[in-house]
């Protein structure tokens, strides 16, 4: 039994996986869950106590799909880390994408375990033979077992960002080399970047200017014509994918159909915040462009149903924190993209939880507890003892309105700008330390932020 303990959280209603909300106490030694109590039972004395009256704590959120690095490469760890934090998220999962990752990894982890205020792992990009043909290599010397692949940077597409390489050979080559190590996940965007510009062209002739035409020049049967692609041959290899970011029921569909076959390798599916809660008759007009694109009210529904049925797996921000300028365009000409990382607990919470009436155990189910097994987050992912203490506290009626000026990322804009949700973090604790309080980023945390690198293999 544990002498003292560093905190101690009281009159707290704790969320563990599968039980519900259960009343009572939780005691933090050497950032670990030491014990799990009742309200009654007596705990060991404690440096710090908080007191929850009436707040929920729940297991951190774990974000497995941010690009840091999109918005200021130096400083976006520092930054954006501190974003995530301030709505709940106490892990992330970046990407690294370079040319040869022998030769750059060392330095973006380093650089990162200087400046993140909450905990880390990466996802490698395969855009290129050299990358398939080093995936054990790398995999290995640094700890990473799940990629992305791009199928959006085939051809014309892929040439304006510097990418050669990236055809149905390679999704086949990366799906077998993949398959040989360990925990492995291929991560793959899935949209038939060879049929948007037929669909497109058309409608900017046409003098179109609005979030709607995003989606209709690259429409829901496009993502899922890829999805197909990518579960077939996954299928064949047997390796485990994960459709990230997926954004339509028609999408959804075929994950369904092809999940049909009780046999076959996992299909993972990722959705994001916004395809929960954006449409794309949203007024956030440009700020909501992003591929895929957001659809339509009714897909956001289909959305909901895989949350709650289980067909969807986990919850990934897409963040990527560049500037307003790069938004404040023409649907055609706006980048794509946006921040997100910490508006994903606030829309599972106001979308989720208090219009939907979905149960915060099947909220957390993909924010946090299957992201942590899926991705091998050895001590993450769930309130038990023995855990990190990854905790997030939160106040299930607090209303608050959408404010880049107080969000901490390098973004200075946000598509959620001027709306309000219910339910938000009133604190984050990272393995026990206070990271983010009511709002704001702990002083003592700016100055020395202490996020760790998570190795997964
Ligand atoms: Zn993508």
């Amino acid at each position: 039994m544990t002498q003292r303990l560093d905190t101690l959280l009281i009159n707290a209603l704790i969320h563990q996986e599968g039980q519900g909300p259960v009343p009572g106490k939780i005691g933090i030694a050497d950032g670990k869950i030491a014990l799990i109590g009742s309200h009654d039972q007596d705990m060991p004395p404690a440096t710090e106590v908080i007191d929850c009256e009436g707040l929920w704590v729940l297991p951190g959120v774990i974000d497995p799909h941010v690009h840091f690095g999109f918005g200021n490469p130096e400083t976006d760890f520092e930054t954006e880390s501190r974003n995530a934090a301030l709505g709940g998220t106490t892990t992330v999962i970046s990407f690294h994408r370079s040319a040869d990752i022998r030769d750059s990894f060392d330095a973006a982890r380093e650089r990162a375990e200087r400046q993140s205020c909450i905990d880390f792992a990466f996802h490698f990009g395969v855009t290129s033979r050299l990358h398939v043909e080093t995936l054990s290599e790398i995999s290995h010397r640094f700890g990473v077992n799940s990629y992305k692949l791009y199928m959006m940077y085939k051809g014309a597409a892929g040439l304006s960002k510097g990418f050669t390489e990236i055809d149905d050979g390679l999704l086949w080559g990366a799906l077998l080399a993949a398959r040989e190590i360990p925990g492995a996940i291929l991560g793959v965007h899935c949209e038939n970047v060879e049929v948007i510009p037929w669909l497109r062209e058309p409608l900017r002739a046409a003098g179109r200017d609005d979030l709607a035409a995003w989606n209709e020049q690259s429409p829901d049967f496009l993502e899922a014509e890829n999805v197909h692609r990518v579960c077939y041959f996954a299928g064949k290899t047997e390796t485990a994918v994960n459709i990230v970011h997926l954004s339509s029921r028609e999408a959804l569909d075929e994950v369904r159909r092809h999940r049909r076959d009780g046999r076959r390798s996992p299909i993972y599916v990722e959705t994001c915040p916004h395809y929960l809660f954006l449409d794309c008759n949203s007024p956030a007009g440009t700020y909501a462009k992003v591929n895929p694109p957001v659809r339509t009210a009714d897909d956001i529904d289909a959305m909901w149903e895989g949350v709650c049925d289980g067909a969807i797996t986990t919850i990934g921000s897409d963040h990527v924190p560049r500037k307003r300028a790069t938004k404040d365009k023409d649907i055609w000409a706006a980048s794509n993209g946006f921040p997100g990382t910490g508006m994903i607990l606030p829309i599972l919470l106001h979308e989720g939880y208090h219009k939907r009436q979905v149960p915060i155990d099947t909220l957390m189910r993909v924010a946090s507890n299957t992201t942590a097994r899926i991705y091998g987050l050895r001590g993450k992912g769930a309130i038990t003892v023995g855990n990190d203490a990854d905790l997030v506290i939160v106040d299930p009626d607090l209303e608050k309105t959408v404010d880049p000026g107080i969000m901490e990322s390098h973004a200075d804009y946000s598509p959620y700008e001027g709306m309000t949700f219910r339910g938000w973090p009133v604190r984050t604790l990272v393995r026990g330390r206070t990271v983010a309080r009511d709002g704001a980023i702990e002083p003592s945390v700016k100055e020395r932020p202490s996020g760790r690198y998570l190795r997964r293999l």
